[in-house]
């Protein structure tokens, strides 16, 4: 079986480890607004769902 020569390094263990990231699951932003909102629910922000149509406005 085999055996690394050697022991990974600190910083080469913290360079592979640069591109791990939390993400919140479930959030991207709005197609017409840009604000995050949780995908499957209309946006918070603008009132839209699925493009042009308008589900809820309030001033
Ligand atoms: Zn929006």
């Amino acid at each position: 079986m085999a055996v690394p020569a050697r022991r990974t390094s600190k910083a080469k263990k913290a360079k592979r480890r640069t591109h791990y990231k939390l993400t919140i699951q479930g959030l991207n932003p709005c197609p017409n607004c840009g604000e995050l909102k949780r995908s499957h629910h209309v946006c918070a922000n603008c009132g839209q769902y699925d493009g042009s149509e308008v589900v809820a406005k309030q001033a």
